[in-house]
Formats: structure tokens, C-alpha cells, sequence
């Protein structure tokens, strides 16, 4: 991947000396492609003196994170806000300290809410002559037509089975069979199968979804599966934000004094240390409040690749069931079902995404959900 980016950088950035170079590019890609590896990977290319070499200093730095000249944001909550996207521009704006770019690597762009998206506009028609913007989105449909327009794209696309298996086996020392079952359940998102492949928890998590669609009998049935679901997602959110919220919230606290002697301290300075814990805890709130939603998201599409798989079976389609596993659930219901009814629990999930992406009451769009995969 390095050397590709470096590749692409050398075309960019040789000769010219930086004449001509396009200060804002955009990777997209489905979930898992790799979009802000990919991104990064060119970050690399930009920054290191040798053109994204993969071992020098500065290639380490910007892999890990640290390089001074790299800025990598994402959403602090469910989307940018324009205060965190001003910002981000003014800090854009300074002259790189080392090499010779300032790369701001702006994940999930298709987060920016309207007014940021506004802002990042101007900041990307008038860049400033060192500073280059890498965004990462998921289609370039996500973005404004007028920030689209002013990017060079780069696309990805989802890589087979048998690649990411190759990788999982490679670089993680993974044996070849759970390799090639976690690529084949993840459907070629990278993160997801190293995630199945290494992690007994997420792997418990998926066989849970998977014992859905057959424990769904009866009302009550599926009000319980729909309780679990949605407190499964919550439990995972609340691990992940956890120990984050902890450290955050002790280190600002620590900022404004609080847990020291409190001498020297005056009144202005306590009251906007509690302005500023309380913008802290709403910005945590709507973090969690994303993880939760991405979680839930995340089960709801294991269980359209479980209908996807029927699917198949009844049309004899011939391709790769990516739960194969659990073959004998899929048979089943391939077998005491129509294709039309598959199509039909299939649409219900796809419903119930788009009402959770807007809002509604998890557990009520759940549960109408359940019932509709029941019926
Ligand atoms: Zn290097």
C-alpha cells in the first residue's frame, strides 16, 4: 500500500517541485476498504523524504500518529460541528515544521454537518500553498457537489476473500482456516475480519446475531431478541467510551485545578472550568450515542448477509455464503421460504437502519423489525 501511495505522491509531487500539486484529495470506499489506510499511506508518501519509504522516522511517525506535520481528525461526536471544522482550518492554515506539506487527514467526511461542510469549502478553494487535505468518505456522493468537484478522487474498492485472508495470515500470523473464515464472514472488511479472526468476543457477539432469525417463534420472541440487540450494542458502546471519558474528563479537570491545592485560584477560572466540563460531557454523550448506533448498525448488517445467503440458496445463485457456518439455519429457512419473503425481511432491515440513522427510539425500530423477520 506504501509504495503504491508513493508511487501516486511521486507522480504528484516530482519534478514541480509542488507546482501543480492538488491540495485536496478524496478516498472513498464501502466500510473496510481501507480508505484512511490508504490515506495515511499517502500522508507517508508526502512527508517522508524519500517518497514513502515505510521504515524511515517519518514514515513511522505519521503510521502511529505523531508526525507534527500530519493532523488526523475525526467526528468528536456524530458529526463535525463547525466549531471543531474552524478550528481545524485555522490550525491547517500554519507552515509545515518539517517536510514540506501540512496534511490534515479528515476522516468520515460525509460526517461534516452543513455549516462545517460550508467552512471546509473555503478552506479547500483557497488553500493555503503548503497544505494539503486527504478526506475519507464513503462514496463521493456523501460530500457537497462543490467540495466533490474541487477533489482528486481516489477510489477503492472491496477487496476478495482470498486477499484479505492472505493478510490476516500473513501479517497476524493467523492460521490459514480461521483466516479464511473470518475474511468470509466479514465480507472483505479488513478491520472486521482481523476483529473476528482475533477476538473470541466479537466472534460470540456474531454467532449471537446469527441465532436471530431462528429464535424469532413468536411475539414475545422477538421483543426479547430485540431488547437483547440493542442492549448489546449499548454494553458495547459504554465499554468503549469508558476508559476515554475517564482519562478526558481527569486531565481537564487537572487543567482547571481542580484536585490541587485550589490556591491562586479565582472565581473566573472555576466557572469556566465547569463551562468547559460540561461541553466535555455533551461531547462524550454524542460520542457514545454514535458508537452505540454504529454497533447496532454493524449487527444489522451481519443479519442481511445471513438473508443475503438465503437468498442465494433459494435462487441457487452460485456465489460465496459468507456465513457458511451456520449452513444448516440457512437451508432451513431457504427451504421453508419464498424468495419474495427473503426480499421482504431483507427491506425490513434496510427500513429499520434508515429509522435508526434518523432518530427513532432504537428499541421501537428494533422490535418493529423483529416482527416484520418473524411474519
Ligand atoms: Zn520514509
Amino acid at each position: 500500500m506504501l509504495s503504491r501511495a508513493a508511487a501516486a505522491a511521486g507522480e504528484v509531487v516530482g519534478g514541480g517541485r509542488g507546482a501543480g500539486m492538488t491540495h485536496a484529495w478524496l478516498f472513498t470506499g464501502p466500510p473496510g476498504s481501507g480508505r484512511e489506510d490508504a490515506a495515511r499511506a499517502f500522508a507517508a508518501a508526502l512527508l517522508c523524504p524519500d517518497g514513502g519509504c515505510g521504515h524511515c522516522e517519518q514514515c513511522h511517525q505519521v503510521l502511529i500518529g505523531s508526525h507534527p506535520d500530519l493532523e488526523a481528525v475525526r467526528p468528536q461526536g456524530l458529526s463535525y460541528s463547525v466549531k471543531q471544522t474552524r478550528e481545524l482550518i485555522l490550525r491547517a492554515a500554519g507552515a509545515p515544521t518539517q517536510g514540506r506539506w501540512r496534511v490534515i487527514l479528515f476522516e468520515d467526511a460525509d460526517r461534516a454537518t452543513e455549516s462545517a461542510a460550508n467552512a471546509l469549502l473555503k478552506a479547500i478553494e483557497e488553500p493555503p500553498p503548503r497544505t494539503v487535505w486527504l478526506l475519507c468518505a464513503p462514496a463521493p456522493d456523501d460530500l457537497m457537489i462543490t467540495i466533490r468537484s474541487r477533489c482528486r478522487l481516489v477510489t477503492l474498492t472491496t477487496p476478495g476473500t482470498e486477499a484479505v485472508a492472505h493478510v490476516l495470515a500473513t501479517r497476524d500470523n493467523v492460521p490459514w482456516e480461521t483466516a479464511r473464515f473470518a475474511a468470509r464472514a466479514a465480507q472483505g472488511h479488513i478491520a472486521r475480519a482481523r476483529a473476528l479472526a482475533l477476538d473470541e468476543e466479537v466472534r460470540r457477539r456474531r454467532e449471537a446475531v446469527l441465532a436471530i432469525p431462528r429464535a424469532l417463534t413468536g411475539v414475545g420472541e422477538c421483543v426479547a431478541a430485540a431488547e437483547r440487540l440493542v442492549k448489546t450494542a449499548e454494553e458495547e458502546a459504554a465499554a468503549a467510551t469508558a476508559a476515554l471519558n475517564e482519562s478526558e474528563t481527569s486531565e481537564l479537570r487537572k487543567l482547571y485545578g481542580e484536585g490541587s491545592t485550589g490556591k491562586g485560584l479565582n472565581r473566573g477560572l472555576v466557572r469556566g472550568g465547569a463551562g468547559a466540563l460540561k461541553e466535555l460531557e455533551d461531547r462524550q454523550k454524542s460520542r457514545a450515542t454514535r458508537i452505540k448506533r454504529d454497533s447496532l448498525d454493524a449487527a444489522l448488517l451481519e443479519l442481511v448477509s445471513f438473508y443475503r445467503d438465503v437468498l442465494a440458496m433459494q435462487l441457487g445463485a452460485p456465489v460465496e455464503l459468507a456465513n457458511d457456518d451456520v449452513r444448516f439455519d440457512l437451508d432451513q429457512l431457504a427451504k421453508s421460504s419464498t424468495p419474495e419473503e427473503t426480499l421482504r425481511r431483507i427491506d425490513a432491515i434496510m427500513q429499520c437502519r434508515e429509522r435508526l440513522a434518523a432518530s427513532v427510539n432504537p428499541q421501537i425500530a428494533v422490535e418493529a423489525m423483529m416482527l416484520s423477520l418473524r411474519s
